[in-house]
């Protein structure tokens, strides 16, 4: 392997050694050149875990800390970014009233947030469904995402959000009145027209054209790490090969990849991004 001359950066990856692969996982995007990883927690229920209050969350958590330690080991420098998965609202609220899912929920953000205040994690996470639910389903999760703005302006954090394909234009609007920056709101999976940081999927068509007109997004894998889904989305290499690949066929410069992955890394998730 060859030692990196610049960071690369995946800001929206899972690893799940119970699972997935784990460790030789990480070790696929190391070895393809990547540095460092936005280690993003994963849904309750993936963990077979089944919260009925919001303290259940640090199952969840501390499940991803260990991971990242575990990461660690290898050589990449690891970001914890710690948050409820919107689609709990329907898998909570089969077990329970919609407005006890909701509280649950919120109270989850609360533990991330107590952990990002604690320097154990440098985000949060929360979102909507991306699928089509009833209005009072909507209303509940613009609510709980609210919430997790609130915490995140007060926790001087950035928020990744997960939520339905398109604009979200109305979630900039929200993000405004909670006093929170805009730029900060990071919507993974994101398209380039939103008003929000768009992390973008690895292999988007438009990286090439964005990073010409120097515009700001960072590139995510979202790689699951889980066996039963293999390939679900992208694999854990796929932040650094599309990278190279770009970088070979010159229609991004080394230039380019330091500020795609490490000053707007930096920018947004307030962190420092180094070899
Ligand atoms: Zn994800």
């Amino acid at each position: 392997m060859q030692s990196p001359i610049f960071p690369i950066t995946d800001d929206h990856i899972h690893i799940d050694p119970v699972n997935g692969r784990g460790r030789e996982a990480a070790k696929d995007f190391l070895r393809a050149g990547g540095t460092h990883i936005f280690l993003v927690s994963k849904p309750s229920w993936s963990l077979s875990v089944y919260p009925s209050r919001g303290a259940d969350y640090a199952l969840v958590f501390d499940e991803t800390l260990r991971v990242a330690r575990m990461i660690e080991e290898t050589g990449i420098v690891v970001f914890p970014v710690l948050g409820v998965h919107p689609a709990e609202i329907s898998r909570l609220s089969e077990r329970m009233p919609l407005t006890e899912a909701a509280e649950i929920m919120k109270a989850g953000i609360d533990v991330a947030a107590a952990y990002v205040k604690e320097g154990k994690a440098v985000a949060l996470k929360s979102g909507r469904p991306h699928y089509e639910v009833s209005p009072e389903v909507l209303i509940a999760s613009n609510d709980i995402l609210n919430h997790a703005l609130n915490r995140a302006a007060e926790c001087r954090c950035a928020l990744q959000i997960h939520a339905e394909s398109g604009l979200c234009t109305d979630i900039a609007d929200m993000a405004r009145n909670a006093g929170f920056p805009v730029e900060r709101v990071v919507k993974h999976y994101g398209s380039p027209d939103t008003p929000l940081h768009p992390s973008l999927i690895a292999k988007h068509e438009a990286i090439p054209q964005l990073t010409r007109e120097h515009r700001a997004f960072t590139m995510e894998s979202d790689f699951m790490d889980e066996n039963s889904r293999p390939g679900a989305v992208l694999g854990p290499k796929s932040v650094p090969r599309y990278t190279h690949q770009l970088l070979r066929e010159s229609l991004i410069t080394e230039e380019d990849c330091y500020r795609i992955h490490a000053e707007t890394v930096g920018k947004v998730y307030g962190v420092k991004i180094k070899l």
